[in-house]
């Protein structure tokens, strides 16, 4: 990913097209950026000190990034964790999902993947897919709408074969 925005612009890293893009958006006064050395203030300061705001051909590269990072994510959770706090079952959905898509993305490329032997570690400590009863209250809390059972069985399926 971060090749297509060397290619635009070779000498700005990734991180500040970033600040960038937050930055020139309208009615925006003030980015937050968090930085852990003081490389990433410099980075950051340089983008910043002589601030110029998106052009068209920028937030077209952008758009381009994000519909490739969303068409390698099959079950489209942000992991905000609302559907949890009411589920009888206490399963972990977006650790579970995240588990899913991970494992949908590396079977493209690879014949093997650990996520089914942390999905059994997790689910020793926790509810299991399978155990969901299908009382929906994890769809309800759902800011995404996903049909959070749907999506379950074929967790189940693919981590415990049961489904
Ligand atoms: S539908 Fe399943 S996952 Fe959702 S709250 Fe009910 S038991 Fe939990
Ligand atoms: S509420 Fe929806 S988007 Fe948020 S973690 Fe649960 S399934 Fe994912």
């Amino acid at each position: 990913m971060e090749t297509l925005f060397r290619a635009c612009h070779p000498d700005l890293s990734a991180a500040s097209w970033a600040i960038r893009f937050a930055a020139s958006q309208d009615n925006v006064m003030l980015v937050l950026s968090g930085m852990s050395d003081l490389e990433q203030v410099r980075d950051n300061l340089s983008c910043m000190e002589h601030f110029t705001p998106f052009t068209q051909e920028e937030y077209s590269l952008v758009q381009k990034a994000a519909d490739l990072i969303n068409s390698s994510i099959t079950i489209p959770c942000t992991g905000c964790a609302y559907c949890i706090h009411n589920c009888p079952e206490t399963i972990p959905i977006p650790k579970y999902f995240t588990l899913y898509n991970a494992d949908m993305r590396e079977l493209s490329t690879k014949a093997w993947t650990a996520q089914t032997m942390l999905y059994s570690h997790f689910s020793e400590q926790s509810g299991k897919a399978s155990d969901c009863i299908g009382c929906g209250q994890c769809e309800k809390m759902c800011p995404q709408h996903l049909p959070i059972r749907e999506w379950l069985k074929k967790v189940a399926a693919r981590f415990e074969g049961t489904l």
